[in-house]
């Protein structure tokens, strides 16, 4: 098939292998906007300079514009002049530098795939990152081409008052028929996927802070009017990362502003253009009536993220896409750190590993698993995924694991002094880490060049008699698509025993490297028999498979030092339980309900850990750890034991209930460790099916004095089917249609119901006057909160999967990119029974046979199906 990679219907790949280093440089860029909803001209102008001896014409980036002029060095270019594609605009030119110019025409209203310049409620925005710019002017959009910008914006006055772009705003002026202009210069060399521009009517909440040197930094977050009293957290939280990030990489920020916006359509969380930071509204616009605790969190976890990007992201960039993990791996690293040191460690690192096992272990185990730093690529959009994010962040959280903190951070320091103003790869950041520490890291460099996630087999004996303990490690890491045989990896695994009969920790945490296919470990002076407490804090992102007993799990959940663990005991005691009844054997579901109580009893424990810890896996991480996925099993074998939890320990979960239920609003650890207990407590009284638990609920959802309580009541009447289900669902829907994230709540409840009828339920809300596809938030409530929910998208009928397809076939029309990011779970066809997987693999062969498929659509249904 070697024709396939340039026919129509299958886009060209795209390999790492294939870098070339730019033929041409852009030291400096000018951008002369006049900005308009239909019609808007884009004037650039550009100095190119030859690099290196080559006689190579300048080849640009250019999609869906209009080319009005050229000019090379001042002078008209006929069309004989150069060559002009869908997609290129090659001009061959005779010295090593010039300067050319082009005006485009582009139209941001009719822009729907959010990519480029666009109008969201009436706000002109852009959002570039990776190959959106192409969509703005012709330019070589690829991130190691670093240029000095200047930008002037045109505008009516009335409509857009506001003109923001990166840098500082150093000039600005009045234009005739009602326009006004601003000019902005941003003094940092930059690639062009950090460029932005922001124009409308937009309200700041304005504060500032003064860097550790002493420089004073305007801040300013812009917001439509109305939303400005909803800013404050985020405020908060953008000065505590400013602080943050000095104090601990010793990075200070490197402008006189700093600017913010929040808008209601956007493909993603946020983006971390320069000094000009985009977000989604839901990661900015919070309150105690309208944000839940986690709203609270996410937002502080977004706001830190994008602003550490300034130093791992922009001041060092990627050399090409295939290094995205370089800022974003280490840059969710940064941002999981600072939030783990403002709150809980122990809880944060709970809902770090929860995130990573719920996206990246099943893209890891499925057929578009791809390394850390991919190979190849169709579509790079389909590559900002849980394994490049959030995998990667494990892997530099290795790296501080085995280094210590402080070889750690001579290592930061040293890759960003090294690499300042650069655009750098993965290996570069690796390399920084040796040369710092005088430290070998080749082994571990497979992490980024190994998909799929390893299995780790840990057996541990007890000789009494010698008072030797020997624990054997075996790794194996299974076969992904295009890497059928895999080398052993360098695995950083804390390790301790505990004795049986004292409790004690009979052999302090060790820090073990396992290298080798097998090792074994042989302990000394063990007299009483020992229980294993290993992968530690989540040491590694591996699967630990062992032969530890439900007894042993039981009291390590008791026992253990290390809160992860305790976590992560009690969670496999669980999953071994569920899976036993899946699998027709009758397990005494006592363990489970003696450790939920003796957990719940610690008053040691603080109230966030204890209702992180009492809570079931998921119906999907119970699925993972299964040969085949059995929804309807695992959803009975889950509710029974819930149901047997909730009765057995009925006094219990009341007594908890009220001890956390007298609490007027506060914002503080404590505060919210009391609410997320109550509302998983009223969980467990309604999984008892106790007659009054309707009620309880209602009355929370009507008494709450903040979104925590009243959503996490609504959560459990949505799962029923009490009367007050409805009522409530109305009452919500009436109080909050006006504000949209709130209002995507009310939608994700329902798509995520529990109920047998969520599948036609869904079929149902799409057609809901306040549902449209053109908002990723609004389409995602219904479409990603379905796909999350296995019982309900594999329904046997196969109603889920068609739903699903015709969303994606739908979706790609307008917004390929999100349409592409709802295909996951219908390419995890392999893990279900035959019936489904075939029904699941029809729909994939209905997306692919679609006319006018986007790339974005095309990479992920064509990996899903084949290999
Ligand atoms: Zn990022």
């Amino acid at each position: 098939m070697a024709d396939q990679a340039v026919s129509p219907e299958h886009p060209p790949t795209i390999f790492r292998k294939d870098y070339r280093a730019p033929a041409w440089q852009i030291p400096e860029i000018s951008l002369d906007f006049s900005l308009d909803p239909d019609v808007t001209l884009v004037r650039t102008r550009l100095r190119l300079e030859r690099t290196g001896d080559h006689d190579e014409p300048i080849a640009l980036d250019g999609e869906e514009l209009k080319l009005r002029e050229i000019k090379l060095d001042g002078r008209d270019l006929a069309a004989g002049d150069y060559e002009l594609t869908e997609e290129k605009l090659i001009i061959p030119v005779a010295g090593d530098t010039a300067e050319l110019e082009t005006l485009v025409e582009i139209s941001p209203k009719a822009n729907t795939q959010l990519m480029g310049l666009y109008v969201s409620g009436g706000i002109f925005c852009t959002q570039c990152e990776a190959e959106g710019f192409r969509r703005i002017t012709f330019f070589p959009d690829r991130p190691d081409v670093l240029s000095r910008y200047s930008v002037r914006l045109e505008a009516e006055k009335a409509t857009f008052p506001v003109l923001l772009s990166n840098g500082d705003c150093v000039d600005s002026g009045t234009a005739e028929g009602g326009r006004h202009w601003a000019r902005w210069e941003d003094p940092w060399l930059k690639p062009c996927y950090l460029f932005a521009l922001v124009a409308g009517d937009l309200a700041a909440n304005r504060d500032s802070f003064t860097t550790v040197s002493g420089k004073p930094v305007d801040l300013a977050i812009w917001v439509r009017e109305a939303d400005l009293p909803k800013t404050e957290h985020a405020m908060q939280a953008l000065k505590d990362s400013m602080a943050w990030d000095e104090q601990t990489y010793g990075r200070e920020y490197d402008l006189g502003q700093f600017n913010i916006v929040a808008v209601a359509d956007f493909n993603f969380g946020a983006m971390e253009n320069k000094s000009l930071n985009i977000f989604n509204s839901r990661y900015i616009l919070a309150d105690p009536d309208t944000a839940t605790d986690a709203d609270f969190d996410a937002i502080a976890g977004v706001v830190a993220h994008e602003y550490f990007h300034n130093w791992s992201g922009n001041r060092v960039t990627c050399r090409d896409w295939f290094q995205l993990s370089l800022k974003e791996g280490f840059t969710v690293f940064r941002d999981q750190s600072f939030s783990s040191d403002h709150g809980s460690e122990a809880v944060a690192r709970i809902g770090d590993v929860r995130a990573l096992r719920a996206a990246q272990f099943p893209e890891d185990a499925g057929p578009l698993a791809h390394p850390v730093r991919p190979e190849s690529y169709i579509e790079i959009s389909n590559f900002y995924t849980a394994t490049v994010y959030n995998k990667g962040a494990e892997l530099i959280r290795m790296m501080k694991t085995i280094l210590g903190e402080d070889g750690f951070r001579k290592g930061s320091d040293l890759y960003f002094e090294r690499h300042d103003g650069e655009a750098a790869t993965c290996e570069d950041f690796v390399t920084a880490m040796e040369d710092a520490n005088d430290a070998d890291l080749s082994q571990f460099r497979l992490w980024y060049s190994q998909a799929g996630t390893p299995r780790v087999r840990a057996a541990l004996s007890h000789e009494p008699a010698t008072s030797r303990a020997t624990l054997t490690l075996e790794q194996k890491l299974p076969p992904t698509p295009g890497q059928p045989h895999k080398d052993p990896m360098a695995i950083p695994l804390k390790l301790a025993l505990f004795g049986e009969e004292s409790g004690d920790a009979i052999a302090q945490e060790r820090l073990v490297m396992l290298t080798d296919p097998a090792e074994e470990i042989v302990f000394e002076g063990v007299g009483e028999r020992p229980i294993l407490s290993i992968n530690r804090g989540f040491s590694a992102p591996v699967t630990i498979e062992g032969n530890r007993a439900p007894d042993d799990l039981a009291f390590l959940s008791a026992h253990d030092d290390d809160p992860f663990a305790r976590y992560e005991a009690m969670q496999q005691l669980m999953v071994e339980t569920i899976i036993d009844v899946v699998s027709g054997k009758r397990p005494d579901h006592k363990p489970v309900i003696e450790a939920v109580r003796r957990t719940l009893g610690d008053d040691a424990l603080d109230r966030a850990f204890i209702a992180e810890a009492v809570l079931l896996p998921s119906e999907s991480f119970i699925g993972d750890q299964m040969q085949t996925v059995a929804p309807d099993a695992i959803h009975a074998a889950r509710e029974a034991l819930r149901r047997d939890i909730g009765t057995s320990l009925e006094a219990e979960w009341r007594a908890a209930y009220a001890a956390t239920s007298a609490n007027a609003f506060e914002f503080t650890p404590a505060a919210k460790g009391l609410r997320r207990l109550r509302t998983v407590a009223l969980g467990y009284i309604a999984a008892r099916g106790a007659k009054d638990a309707p009620k309880l609920a209602f009355d929370q959802f009507e008494g709450a004095d903040n979104m925590t309580d009243r959503y996490g009541a609504l959560g459990v009447l949505a799962n029923g089917d009490a009367p007050e289900r409805v009522a409530a669902l109305d009452i919500f829907y009436n109080r909050y249609r006006s504000d949209a994230l709130v209002l995507d709540k009310w939608f994700s409840v329902q798509a995520l119901s529990t109920r047998d009828d969520t599948a036609q339920a869904v079929a149902e809300l799409i057609q809901h006057a306040d549902f449209t596809f053109e908002n990723p938030n609004r389409l995602r409530a219904v479409a990603s909160a379905f796909g999350a929910n296995q019982r309900a998208f594999h329904v046997a009928t196969g109603a889920g999967y068609r739903f699903m397809a015709d969303i994606i076939l739908k979706t790609d029309k307008i917004n390929p990119q999100t349409a592409a990011r709802l295909l996951p779970p219908l390419g995890r066809w392999r893990r279900f029974d035959e019936d489904r997987a075939a029904m699941m693999r029809a729909e994939l062969e209905r997306i692919l046979e679609a006319p006018n498929l986007s790339k974005d659509v095309y990479e992920q249904a064509s990996k899903s199906l084949g290999g």
